[in-house]
């Protein structure tokens, strides 16, 4: 039977629970889903990027078909390489939207045979965002519910 293999690229910086939802819903539909994270030289990086990886196995460990890797470059190639058939990527609001449509349309030029599927999450994670997540720990601001309590714990340890 055919196997189904997806890919959730990102970057991670940290995991937060949107990130998870997701995990969890892909991890259903899909045989195996990858957690890709992306290597590339981001300006202001809270965690490095073994950090990332770190914390996400950590975190995906109760789902036996997910697996945590790191990639760079292209995506296709990367997706190519591990023969996936699928790219998971998740729409918040409609802002999403726009700029997943454009990549979606680009990786599909690129590489006709790969799907890109969309997931919303749960709507109380459709305003989380990594980004949002940095702000308010370098802030020192609650993050609770926000994050798992892992990645809580290694915000707190990071930004003191
Ligand atoms: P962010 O956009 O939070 O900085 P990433 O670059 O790591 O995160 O995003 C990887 C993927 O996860 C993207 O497809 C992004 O849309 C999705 N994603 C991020 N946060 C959420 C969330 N709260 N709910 C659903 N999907 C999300």
């Amino acid at each position: 039977m055919k196997q189904v293999l997806a890919i959730y690229p990102g970057s991670f910086d940290p995991v937060t629970n949107g990130h998870l939802d997701l995990i969890e819903r892909g991890s259903k539909l899909f045989d195996r889903l990858v957690v890709a994270v992306l290597q590339n030289l981001e300006k202001d990086p809270l965690f490095s990027v073994p950090e990332r990886v770190e914390m996400l196995r950590e975190v995906t460990r109760p789902w036996a078909n997910v697996e945590v890797d790191v990639f760079d470059g292209l995506l296709v190639e990367y997706a190519r390489r591990r023969k996936a058939q699928a790219l998971l990527r998740g729409i918040r609001a409609i802002s999403d939207y726009e700029y997943e449509l454009q990549m979606a349309m680009m990786n599909r030029k690129m590489e006709p045979n790969i799907e890109t599927v969309f997931m919303m999450p749960s709507v109380k994670y459709s305003y989380l965002s990594s980004r949002l997540v940095r702000e308010v720990a370098r802030l020192h601001g609650p993050l609770k519910d926000l994050v798992p309590p892992l990645v809580e714990e290694r915000i707190r340890a990071k930004v003191t």
